[in-house]
Order: structure tokens, then sequence, then C-alpha cells
């Protein structure tokens, strides 16, 4: 671990950019890679957006933001990452998307190299399935945005070695991360397997006429202490991302308890998708 000084980070999305973000701030050497200079140019406004953010409340000098700009260099060709010490990708949430983006990192990267995938939701075994080494693969679960949320989970495929695992682990939380293990790959690991039920709870109070989308959100704020309630917290995700994983557990699981609720249904075919923030979808049942 103590080797590590470069990280390649694949994919400069959401997730991508605030993860190289972390890393370049935390002194690593970033090299990020997207398909297009258009969206390696987003994803670098992105970083540059929110350190402005932190440097106008103090939390981060000028000088601080221009070195770790510097530390990051972009890519439209994985063949750079030839060097890196290091790879998470955050590319699209596509079984065969990732499964291509690791074959080919195998054929660029040293052999003793870790792998990790920030997916959310796919089979870390399975995406490990195409590798030669898979043991050299691991889950890496960052949360959005990555600069900013303390948890990464770290999810153990079925052949992930005790030695990827803890690279992985010993990575995070030389960025500043808490770390939770995953000790077997299953849908959602912890989080998403908890929040999810939470989500269709919510909702199905809310079909039932027993509170309004305010009431609950309020309930879950100031009775839980959560920060935010189940549909501000959709809403903030997007609410598309939250009814494919129920569709995504329903399968897996086997059990029609994770089916999402019809109203949720009804919002994605109408397609109100994408992240709504301060402006709910589900304020329609204020009308
Ligand atoms: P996004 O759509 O914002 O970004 C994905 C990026 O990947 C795009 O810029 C796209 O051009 C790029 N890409 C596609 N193919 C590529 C390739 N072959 N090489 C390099 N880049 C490629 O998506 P996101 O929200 O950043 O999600 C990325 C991953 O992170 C997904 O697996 C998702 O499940 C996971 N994730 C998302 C969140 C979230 O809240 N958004 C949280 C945790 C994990």
């Amino acid at each position: 671990m103590s080797q590590i000084k470069t990280v390649g980070v694949v994919g400069a999305g959401s997730m991508g950019s605030g993860i190289a973000n972390a890393f370049a701030m935390n002194g690593y050497q970033v090299i990020l890679r997207d398909i297009k200079e258009e969206f390696l140019q987003g994803g670098l406004q992105r970083i540059e957006k929110f350190m402005e953010k932190s440097v106008q409340r103090g939390k981060l000098s000028q000088e601080d933001k221009e070195a770790t700009l510097g530390r990051i260099q972009t890519t439209t060709e994985l063949a750079d990452f030839k060097e890196v010490d290091f790879v998470v990708e955050a590319v699209l949430e596509k079984m065969d998307l990732k499964q291509s983006v690791f074959k080919e990192l195998e054929g660029i990267v040293r052999p003793e190299v870790v792998l990790a995938t920030n997916t959310s939701s796919l089979s870390i075994t399975e995406i490990a399935s195409v590798l030669d080494n898979p043991s050299r693969f691991a889950g890496m679960h960052f949360f959005n945005p990555a600069q900013v949320m303390k948890l990464v989970e770290v999810i153990h495929g079925y052949e992930t070695s005790e030695e990827t695992a803890q690279t992985v682990r010993e990575l995070a939380e030389s960025i500043g991360k808490e770390v939770v293990t995953v000790k077997k790959d299953s849908p959602g690991f912890i989080v998403n397997r908890i929040m999810i039920p939470q989500f269709i709870e919510a909702i199905k109070v809310l079909e039932e006429g027993i509170a309004s989308v305010e009431d609950i959100d309020k309930a879950m704020k100031y009775g839980l202490n959560h920060p935010m309630g189940a549909f501000e917290l959709q809403d903030y995700a997007g609410v598309d991302i939250g009814y494919y994983v129920m569709e995504y557990f329903a399968k897996e699981f086997g059990e029609s308890r994770w089916t999402p609720p019809t109203t949720l249904k009804n919002l994605v075919r109408a397609g109100r998708i994408g992240r709504k923030v301060g402006k709910g979808y589900y304020d329609y049942d204020k009308k």
C-alpha cells in the first residue's frame, strides 16, 4: 500500500471526478480517464467548482487548490495507465462495459496493481470473472459527493484476496475515509440494502394516505436524526436510481417485497428522472 503514489480513475462523471478530487487533495497523483475530451473537461470543472467553494468557505487555501489541480492529469487513452499503482473505476453502471474496461486494464497495468470498482449494485464477483487474476479485484464503494462523504464500503468478491481488500481499506483510510468491510458480495452491500426498504416503506406510507411527503421527511429528520428524509434523498440522488436498484433487488433476491411501488413506477415512466435537488418530483402530491 505504501507504494501507491499514482491512482488511475476511470470515468470522469459525478463519482469519478469526486474520487479523483479526493485522492488529489490528499497528495496522490491522479490520472483521470474518460472516453471524450469534453467529459474530462466537465469532470475538471466540477472539481474546480467544488474546491472553489471550499476556498470561499476558508476550508482550503488557494495554493492547495492549485496544487491539487496540478496533481490531476487527464487522458482519453487507457494505455496511459501503464504506470499507475492502483485503479478505481467509475464508468456507467453496465456489467459488460465494466468487464471490458477491466479486461483491457489487465493488459496495461503491472500484475500486482489492485483493481477496484465503485459499482453501487453490480456483482463484484461477476465483474472480476473476466480477469485472469480475479484475486486482485475488489469493490470500493464511495458515496456522493466522494470528496465529502466519509464512508467507503470495501467489498470482497468471491475470489478477492485478503491482501487486495487490505490494500483498498488502507488506501481509503489514507484519504480520511471511514471504512467498512462487506465480507460477501451481495446486492446493495450494506448501505443500499438498508436504505432501499426505507424508501419503499416511505412511499407506501404516502400511498396509504397515512402522511404527506413533507411530514414523512420531517419525521425521519427529527425522529431518527437523519439529515434528509426518504423523499428528499431520493430526489437528491435521482428517483430513477432507487427505482432501478429496487428492480435489481427484486430480481436478485426473488422477493416481491422489493418491487418498486406504483407511485415511483409512474414517476419514472413519466420521465421524471435524474437529480432534482431542492425541487422534488414527489412534490406533486402537494398540488
Ligand atoms: P456518470 O454518468 O456521472 O459518469 C460516468 C462516466 O463514465 C461518464 O463521464 C462516461 O462518459 C464515462 N465512461 C463511459 N464509458 C467509459 C469508458 N470506457 N472509459 C472511461 N469512462 C467511461 O455516472 P456516476 O454517477 O459517476 O456513476 C459511476 C459509477 O459510480 C456507477 O457504477 C454508479 O453505480 C457508481 N456510483 C454512483 C453514485 C451516485 O450517487 N451517482 C454513488 C456511488 C456509486
